[in-house]
């Protein structure tokens, strides 16, 4: 019997990304151990309005307080490795990263690894705008995967944060915020973009490939792929 290593998920930022990666652990173990194989893992599911208020204020030294408790939690529950499940809060993943004896999971590493792979040189990045204005995400596949990031103008930049806050994250999904970030990723593909990153974990609740001809990047997927390879060992 294959003995999985058991994942720690921060998640609940928000609740409706969190069911997402629950079900993409479970069915990438399953589609690789086949049988009735699910993910061993414990989460802890923070209070998303507490955490959204903080980081609006700029109070992110209080959000990696909260979360590093969390993650420890994770750990003490027997997580052998935890996974961030935003990539805004990939901010503060550093010092989570050293509130823990356990290795974090990290969202750009196995974005940046997936653009590589796929032979990605020019990428363009949907998020929130913490995501896409500061350097958190975007320095760590320039500096550590060589490649280059293109992010909307700002308008735009309000318009896909904004539906991130005010629909994704409450799980509501219109057509007209989809033909809105179509028209977005038609422009960051038109300016050399090779492909474009939801590094957003709701987007893709919103966007999927069958929407558009442009490659999409979807850091959930990723995300929830690389723990299972994590817990698979392999
Ligand atoms: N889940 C989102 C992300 O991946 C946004 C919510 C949050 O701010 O954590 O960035």
């Amino acid at each position: 019997m294959h003995k999985l290593k058991k994942l720690g998920l921060l998640g609940g930022m928000s609740w409706e990304s969190t069911v997402s990666y629950y079900q993409a652990i479970n069915r990438g173990v399953n589609a690789r151990l086949g049988g009735l194989h699910s993910a061993s893992l414990v989460i802890s599911s923070v209070d998303f309005a507490q955490i959204e208020q903080l980081q609006h204020k700029g109070e992110w030294e209080k959000t990696a307080d909260i979360l590093s408790q969390e993650a420890k939690h994770l750990e003490n529950a027997g997580a052998q490795a935890v996974l961030i499940c935003t990539n805004t809060m990939h901010k503060v993943a550093d010092t989570i990263a050293q509130n823990i004896d356990v290795p974090l999971i990290h969202i750009a590493d196995a974005t940046g690894r997936e653009l590589q792979h796929n032979k990605v040189k020019k990428v363009g990045l949907l998020g929130t705008r913490f995501t896409m204005e500061q350097t958190f995400f975007t320095s760590r596949l320039q500096d550590a995967f060589g490649i280059d990031v293109v992010i909307p103008n700002a308008q735009q930049r309000e318009t896909v944060h904004n539906i991130i806050y005010e629909q994704l994250c409450k799980g509501v999904i219109c057509v007209d915020s989809r033909n809105a970030y179509i028209e977005i990723i038609d422009a960051l593909a038109a300016e050399g973009a090779d492909g474009i990153i939801l590094g957003c974990t709701e987007i893709a609740l919103l966007v999927q490939q069958k929407h558009t001809p442009i490659r999409l990047f979807d850091t959930t997927s990723i995300h929830a792929n690389a723990a299972v390879d994590f817990a698979l060992g392999s």
